[in-house]
C-alpha cells in the first residue's frame, strides 16, 4: 500500500515517562506504516527544557502559530520532588500552561464515549464536552490573611491616571480575603473559542455563571457571550440548527444531570477545572478515554492526552515488567491531530485514515473485548483478559488493517 501524502507538517511535542514511551509506540504501529508522516519535532522532555531553559516550549507553541496544528504527549510538570528526581535546574512552569498562553487557547475535553463503558449517570448517551477558559480568576488571584479587625478597599488605578476605589464590607475579626480579575479580551476569546468548536463538532452551547450574585463579574461573562453570538455566530447557528443557552450555573449543574449529552458546556475557569475531572470519570472511569483539543481564537489547534504521564507505570516498564496503560487518548491526539491537518490541506485520504484509527480503538474495546486494565474495571459486561499496552496496540493494528482494505 503507498503511504497517505502529507502536504505541511504538524508540529510534534513529546513528552516523559510512560506518556512518551507509548507516544513512540503509537507512531511506529499506527501511524509509520501507513502515513508519510511529516512533523516539526520538539522534545518537551523535561532534560531538553531544563538545558534549554523552557525556551524549547515556547518555540514549539511559537511552531503551531506558524503551522497551524500540533499534537502533544503528557509533560512532566516539575515539582520539587522532581527537580530532584531529575536534576532540574528550577521547578519550571507547566508547559501546558505556557502553551495555552501563547495560543490564547481555549481547552476543550470529551468522553470517548463506548457501548460498553456505561456512564454513571444512566441518561447520559452522547457526550458532553467541557470548554474550560484558561484565563485569570483564581488562577492568578492574590490573597490575604489578616489576624484582626480592620478594613480592606481594591484600588484600581488606569494608566492614564483615573482612580477607583471599592470598600469591601467591615471585617470583624481574623480572616482571610482574595482579589481577582479578568479581561474582555480573554474572555471574548474564549466565547468565540467556544462558538467555533460548538459549530464544528454540530453541537448545542451552554454557558453557565452567576450573574445574579456576581453583578459585575460573572455579569461580564454573560454580556459577551451573548453579544458575540448575536453578532458572529447566530445566524451560522441557526443555519446548522444549533442553539446557544445561558443558565445560572448551579442550575446548569442540574441540568446536565439530568440531559442525555450532546452538548458543549462552556466553563469558567475554576467550574471547567473541576467539572472536567467529574464529567470525565463519571462518564468513562478514566482519563484515558478522553480527548482534550486546544482551539485559539485564530485557528490554531492542539490534540492531546488529557491524562499525565503515569509515572507509576512508568517505573514497572523500567524494571522491564510489562504494564497495562491506556494509550487510547494519544491515539485519538494524533488522530485528530492529522484529521485537522487534512481538512486544512484539504487531503481527503488523510481524513479518511485519522477516522479509520479512531474506529479501530473502538471495534477493539467494543467489538474484541480488548482492553486495559483501567477500562476491564468499568465494562459491562465485565471482562476477564486484560491486555498490555503492546498487545492493546496490535489489537488495534489489525483493525486498522481491516478497516482500510474496506476502503481500497
Ligand atoms: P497521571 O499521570 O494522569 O496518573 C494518575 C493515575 O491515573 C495513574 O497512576 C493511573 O492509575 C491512572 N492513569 C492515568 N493515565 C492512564 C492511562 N493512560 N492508562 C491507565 N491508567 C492511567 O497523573 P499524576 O500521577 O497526577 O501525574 C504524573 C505526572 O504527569 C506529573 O509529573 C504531572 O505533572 C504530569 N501531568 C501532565 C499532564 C499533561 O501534560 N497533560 C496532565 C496531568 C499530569 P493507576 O496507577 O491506579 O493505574
Ligand atoms: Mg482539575
Amino acid at each position: 500500500m503507498e503511504k497517505i501524502h502529507m502536504d505541511k507538517p504538524i508540529v510534534e511535542l513529546d513528552g516523559d515517562e510512560m506518556a512518551r514511551v507509548m507516544w513512540t509506540w503509537v507512531k511506529e504501529k499506527l501511524i509509520y506504516p501507513y502515513v508519510d508522516l511529516k512533523t516539526e519535532y520538539y522534545d518537551l522532555h523535561v532534560k531538553r527544557r531544563d538545558e534549554t531553559n523552557d525556551a524549547v516550549t515556547f518555540h514549539a507553541a511559537e511552531a503551531i502559530k506558524r503551522l497551524g496544528v500540533g499534537v502533544k504527549c503528557a509533560t512532566i510538570t516539575p515539582n520539587a520532588e522532581r527537580v530532584r528526581e531529575y536534576g532540574l535546574k528550577k521547578e519550571w512552569r507547566s508547559p501546558n500552561a505556557t502553551i495555552r498562553e501563547i495560543l490564547d487557547g481555549t481547552l476543550f475535553r470529551a468522553p470517548i464515549v463506548l457501548r460498553n463503558v456505561v456512564p454513571a449517570v444512566r441518561f447520559w448517551r452522547k457526550p458532553i464536552v467541557v470548554a474550560r477558559h484558561a484565563y485569570g480568576d483564581i488562577y492568578s488571584g492574590v490573597g490575604l490573611r489578616f489576624e484582626e479587625a480592620g478594613e480592606a478597599e481594591i484600588v484600581y488605578r488606569s494608566v492614564s491616571g483615573r482612580e477607583v476605589r471599592l470598600r469591601l464590607p467591615p471585617l470583624k475579626g481574623s480572616g482571610v480575603l482574595q482579589a481577582y480579575h479578568n479581561l474582555d479580551s480573554s474572555i471574548e476569546s474564549f466565547a468565540r473559542a467556544s462558538f467555533k468548536y460548538a459549530l464544528m463538532n454540530g453541537l448545542n452551547l451552554w454557558f453557565g455563571a452567576k450573574d445574579t450574585i456576581s453583578k459585575v463579574y460573572d455579569a461580564r461573562f454573560k454580556e459577551i457571550f451573548s453579544r458575540i453570538y448575536e453578532e458572529e455566530f447566530r445566524e451560522e447557528f441557526q443555519k446548522a440548527g444549533l442553539n446557544y443557552e445561558y443558565y445560572l450555573i448551579d442550575d446548569a449543574y442540574s441540568r446536565v444531570m439530568r440531559s442525555d449529552g450532546g452538548f458543549v458546556w462552556a466553563t469558567k475557569n475554576y467550574d471547567g477545572d473541576i467539572v472536567s475531572d467529574m464529567i470525565a470519570s463519571a462518564f468513562t472511569g478514566s482519563l484515558a478515554l478522553m480527548t482534550s483539543e486546544l482551539l485559539s481564537p485564530e485557528g490554531y489547534y492542539m490534540a492531546e492526552a488529557a491524562h499525565g504521564t503515569v509515572q507509576r507505570h512508568y517505573y514497572k516498564y523500567l524494571k522491564g515488567e510489562k504494564t497495562s496503560t491506556n494509550p487510547t487518548a494519544i491515539i485519538f491526539a494524533w488522530a485528530r491531530g492529522l484529521k485537522e491537518r487534512g481538512k486544512r490541506d484539504g487531503v481527503a485520504e488523510l481524513i479518511a485514515f485519522s477516522e479509520a484509527l479512531e474506529e479501530a480503538v473502538r471495534k477493539t474495546i467494543e467489538e474484541d473485548g480488548v482492553m486495559t486494565q483501567d477500562v476491564a474495571k468499568v465494562a459491562e459486561p465485565p471482562v476477564n483478559i486484560v491486555a498490555t499496552t503492546e498487545q492493546f496496540i496490535e489489537a488495534v493494528k489489525r483493525n486498522l488493517e481491516k478497516l482500510i482494505e474496506k476502503d481500497c
